[in-house]
């Protein structure tokens, strides 16, 4: 399936996975259990959607390319472009096609900027570096996570979470090495020729990065999009919840406070509004 928006049949869709709340009667309860079938059925549908979006914002494009409901992000200015993400490993043959049906050369990539090391996101890098030469960027405290190709524990934040903790968290992929380090502040300006930041927000992962471009913010998972529409929601997979609001509040007030849009890891993109309004962020 192809659209360029992909999320909007899934509100409906969704309703069914959150209409399965714990009820006393049993004949609500085998009803909700069949919803929760029958939403399960359709959210493994979604997972099989691949899309290619964009958006224009002062001179910079985002190219939102999705294969099993990850996204990875074309970063473009002129002729320059990196990558913010690389998807599953088994899923780099799709990336590099619609990587070149969008325009792109794989070969002219200045870089590919890794979120954080989870299998969904790291899994590709390594085929870019090892067949194109791209230089893969990284936060400092993923490295061992990369170096392993193997996630780190998951800890659920919901029912979706649950469902899927025992999939992802074995994810796996062909470790390798990254060839620069974010470790605080990264200008990416000489890499990239785009004047962008990575900037490292340790939290959904110790090695988790967030990257700022003009008025644009490209998070990874330190949040989702809502599964349906443009809102925000929390991430399936957060440890620290708290702690993941405060990196919110600061990410959003600090380092990227002009942010218009946001695009994530899973479904959006998100207005910075519904980022604000949903996680309060004063
Ligand atoms: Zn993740």
């Amino acid at each position: 399936m192809r659209s360029g928006k992909p999320t909007r049949g899934g509100s409906k869709r969704a309703g069914n996975v959150r209409s399965g709340e714990p009820t006393r009667g049993g004949s609500k309860r085998a009803g909700n259990v069949r919803a929760l079938l029958v939403g399960l059925v359709l959210l493994s549908g979604l997972l099989g959607c691949a899309s290619v979006s964009r958006v224009e914002r002062g001179g910079i494009e985002v190219i939102t390319i999705t294969h099993d409901n990850t996204n990875v992000h074309v970063v473009k200015q002129g002729q320059n472009a990196f990558l913010f993400d690389s998807g599953y490993e088994k899923n780099t043959a799709k990336l590099e096609a619609d990587l070149r049906s969008a325009g792109i050369d794989p070969a002219k990539l200045k870089a590919v900027v890794v979120s954080h090391a989870h299998a969904d996101h790291a899994g590709g890098a390594r085929y870019f570096k090892t067949t194109f030469n791209v230089p893969v960027v990284l936060g400092s405290g993923d490295e061992s996570m990369f170096g392993k190709g193997e996630n780190e524990p998951l800890c659920p934040t919901g029912l979706i979470g649950s469902i899927r903790h025992a999939e992802d968290q074995a994810g796996k992929y062909v470790g390798s090495t990254a060839d620069v380090f974010v470790t605080g502040t990264l200008e990416l300006k000489e890499l990239t020729g785009i004047d962008a930041k990575a900037i490292l927000v340790p939290g959904h992962t110790r090695g988790s990065v967030v990257v700022t471009v003009g008025d644009l913010l490209l998070v990874g998972d330190l949040f989702r999009g809502s599964i349906g529409g443009y809102g925000a929601a929390m991430h399936f997979f957060m440890c620290d919840v708290e702690e993941n609001k405060r990196n919110i509040n600061k990410v959003m007030t600090e380092i990227a406070p002009r942010t218009s849009q946001v695009f994530v890891g899973h479904f959006g993109p998100v207005s910075a509004e519904s980022v604000r309004s949903y996680f309060d962020v004063k």
